[in-house]
């Protein structure tokens, strides 16, 4: 981004993408009102890299098993790899999911808890679900960035893409200048606009410029230049991120 910071300003692109989401939410149990912190954690752990229509009946199933982290421990390991099998990785992700859950039982009285560095601490817990769970399990408004997020920042703001999203403070920051302030329910919502519209929209390779609500205020989508100085067009190349990134942090693949 420029030093003078986004010419399109976020809430234009806020308001245009709540209004999009209004007719286009995808609905997952993650996304339900009471969804329990531990359910986003669990969710958002198995959402890397992979999509959220296959991880949707698995997190239903999961969760009717194991409620709690400390529900979760006591599942014998082979039977969560053998019902999250269809995700891929079921060996690590069971592990990983025990690991998490042995750890909230040891150190947090089993329960998720709600402070941005305890999360962070946790094993196999990046940014994106520290925010997401601060965001959705609790009702504390915060960014989140993956794949999807970086690449329409990119495409509408100018924003550079890099490999390791969660050390970008820059995006956080603009992604956090699109969150409405004092209205929890809307941020979520936007959260979850700016995820599936990067998903079904201004998706990597094909981007549906022609029906897209932000196509007229859109530098990549006019080919003109950015508020970087650089020309612009829509890239079609995979985003860096997706290449290459650190597995604590890996986020979005398949959002
Ligand atoms: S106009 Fe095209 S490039 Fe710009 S945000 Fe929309 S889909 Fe993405």
């Amino acid at each position: 981004m420029s030093r003078r910071g986004a010419r399109v300003s976020p809430a234009w692109v806020r308001r245009r993408l709540l209004a999009w989401y209004d007719t286009n939410a995808r609905r997952f149990v993650w996304r339900r009102r009471r969804a329990s912190p531990w359910l986003v954690l669990v969710s958002e752990f198995l959402l890397r890299k992979t999509g959220a229509r296959k991880v949707d009946p698995i997190v239903r199933e999961l969760i009717r098993l194991a409620p709690s982290p400390e529900a979760l421990l006591r599942v014998p390991s082979r039977r969560i790899g053998s019902l999250i099998h269809p995700l891929g990785l079921q060996n690590m992700r069971a592990r990983a999911l025990r690991q998490i859950a042995g750890t909230l039982v040891a150190e947090h009285g089993g329960r998720v808890p709600r402070d941005a560095e305890a999360l962070a601490a946790l094993p196999h817990v990046g940014r994106y679900m520290v925010n997401s769970v601060l965001t959705v399990g609790f009702g504390e408004p915060r960014p989140i960035v993956d794949a999807n997020v970086m690449r329409l920042l990119h495409r509408v703001h100018g924003v550079r893409e890099v490999v390791e999203i969660h050390r970008a403070d820059n995006l956080w920051d603009l992604a956090g200048r699109h969150l409405p302030k004092g209205d929890v329910e809307s941020a979520k919502r936007l959260n979850w606009a700016l995820v599936d519209f990067g998903a079904l929209v201004c998706t990597a390779r094909a981007p549906r410029c022609p029906i897209c609500p932000l196509r007229e205020r859109c530098p990549a989508a006019r080919g003109r230049r950015t508020v970087s100085g650089r020309r612009s067009s829509v890239p079609t190349q995979l985003p860096l991120s997706m290449r290459k990134n650190d597995p604590k942090h890996r986020s979005g693949g398949g959002r």
